[in-house]
Formats: structure tokens, sequence, C-alpha cells
């Protein structure tokens, strides 16, 4: 029977835990931590990473006519038993250096650039936008990969050009904003609005793959439809119970003194765990008790 210690482990994220199962297959394990205001909390939420793999794998396969991508299988002998349903067996890619996030809202680094510069990565917006408008069009920001603990940086498009070249450049903007209308679409019809997303894609030769998890809520914004507000931040499909319990007094949390953040306490856990649930559910139309586990 495999065991992850079969496996030597390459890296791990905030979240996710990345072993080498071979030259050509990567083991990607998402755990049940959780970040919020940019510290990985010290209590995990049960089944968040089954819960994510899951979501992932719900979009890999309705995007799958518009690009390939890299999950080998979800339910393999390979997987050890350990980490069956938050462990994907992917494609080892050769990974572009550039995250590609579409925003059809602006709200976070986005909005701070624009108040800043009237402009998002060197993409100029109309003036008179507030916190959470949705834009006339989506539209392609991205952003260059930081070292651990800082924040990603936004780049213009000319940096991309710098650093793929033209072409490739221009097939990331395109594809990354095909994929985004594909996703926000579904999500609407299903109450949800998906306010910006990331992507990261990689190499098969000189085949475009994407990579990486897609469409959950740690490298996307889902905000509930009903009670969309400009003009405000709206509260986050998932994360609002542990964001709104942090910043509260009962956490004791500093968040301005930069301290780790406190556990939290068992009825924000399953809280949360819930609203995680909710999310996969109402975005997939799927039932959380038919995955893997
Ligand atoms: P953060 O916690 O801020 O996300 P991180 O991006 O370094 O930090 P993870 O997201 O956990 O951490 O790491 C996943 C890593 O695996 C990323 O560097 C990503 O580019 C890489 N990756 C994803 N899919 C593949 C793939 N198919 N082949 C090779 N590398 C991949
Ligand atoms: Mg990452």
């Amino acid at each position: 029977m495999t065991t992850l210690a079969d496996y030597r482990h390459l890296t791990s994220g905030k979240v996710r835990d990345i072993y080498e199962v071979d030259d050509e297959l990567l083991l990607l394990v998402a755990t049940d931590r959780i970040s919020a205001y940019d510290h990985v909390l010290p209590t995990p939420i049960p089944d968040k990473g089954r819960i994510l793999t899951a979501m992932s794998m719900f979009w890999f396969e309705l995007l799958a006519d518009l690009i390939p991508h890299h999950v080998v299988a979800v339910d393999d002998p390979r997987i050890p038993a350990e980490v069956r349903g938050r462990a994907t067996l992917v494609r080892r890619l050769e990974m572009l250096p550039v995250e590609c996030v579409a925003r059809g809202y602006l709200t976070g680094s986005g909005l701070t650039d624009y108040r800043a510069t009237g402009a998002v990565c060197g993409v100029a917006l109309p003036s008179g936008l507030v916190e959470s408008s949705k834009l006339a069009e989506p539209i392609f920001t991205p952003a260059a990969k930081a070292e651990l603990g800082s924040h990603d940086e936004n780049v213009s498009f000319e940096a991309v050009v710098a650093t793929v070249g033209a072409e490739r450049a221009e097939e990331l903007r395109e594809i990354t904003l095909a994929i985004y209308r594909r996703a926000a679409d579904h999500a609407a019809g299903r109450g949800v609005i998906l306010a910006d997303t990331k992507f990261e894609f990689g190499l098969l030769g000189s085949t475009l793959i994407l990579g990486d998890e897609v469409l959950t809520p740690d490298s996307s914004r889902f905000w509930p439809a009903d009670g969309y507000t400009p003009g405000q931040v709206q509260p986050s499909f998932d994360k609002q119970f542990v964001r709104d319990w942090l910043t509260s007094p009962a956490s004791g949390w500093d968040r301005a003194a930069d301290q780790p953040p406190p556990p939290v306490p068992a009825d924000v856990v399953e809280a949360t765990r819930a609203r995680y649930i909710e999310a996969y559910e109402r975005v997939s139309g799927l039932s959380f008790d038919n995955w893997l586990g």
C-alpha cells in the first residue's frame, strides 16, 4: 500500500503540501489549514482540504473543452489512503511564472491600484468606480509570485510579455478571460458572484495546460449574489465567520500588531466548515456526501 512517506516532500505552501511521485507526476495535497488576513490560523477546518479538492475537480471538468488540465487522477492506487479525497495526482508541468488573475469586480489590490492610478495592471478604468463595483468587461490583471509570506505583486501586461513572450502572453490573457467568463456565468446561474480568480498555467512540451487549483475559495473571491451592494466590502461566502470572529473583541487578536492569530472556537470552526460545504454544493450542484474520503 502506498503511503505519503513513499514520496519525497518537495514544498509546502500556506495550505497545500507537494510531493514528488516520479519524474512526470506530482501529488498535490490540500490540507485543512485555513488562512485569513495573511495568517495561517492555528486551528484547521475539518474537511476543508477535501471540499476544495472536490471543487477544483468540478471546475477542471467543466472547463475541459476550453483548456486541458493537469489532473491525472483523484482516485488511484498511487494516492495514499491517508490523503484520499484531498490529494490530486497531477502531471508535472513547467510552470509559467505568471499568476493569471481575472477580475470582473473591483476590490482588494485591484481597488488599491485603481485608487492610486486609475488603472489596474496598466488597464485604464473609468472614473467613479467604488469598492466592489462590477467592471464593464472582465480584465486580465497578472501578478508576479512573491517570496513566501509577502503579497504577489501586480504587474503590467508588458511585464508578462517580457517574461513569456508576446504570443504566449496574449494566449494567457485570452484563455484567462475565457475561463473567467465561463466560470462566472456558471456561478451567476447558481446565485454566486465570482468577483475575481487566479489561475496558474504550465507547459507540457509546447502545450498550455491549466495547473494548480482552480476556482476554489483559496484562489478566488466568491460573494453571495443576493445582498450584493457596491460601495462596501462584500461578505466572503466562505471565510466570513472566521474573519468576523478574528476582528471581533471576542478573539482578543490585535491584527495591527501582527501577532499570530489565536485558536478558533469550535462553533466558529463548525460554521466555517458548513459554509465551505455550502459553497461547494451551491456552485457544483453536487452533494459533498458523495465525494471521496
Ligand atoms: P501560497 O500558499 O501563497 O499559495 P504557494 O503558491 O507557494 O504559496 P502552493 O499554492 O501550495 O504554495 O504551491 C503549489 C505550487 O505548485 C505552486 O508553486 C504552483 O505553481 C505549483 N504547481 C501547481 N501545479 C503544478 C504542476 N502541475 N506541476 C508543477 N508545479 C505545479
Ligand atoms: Mg499557490
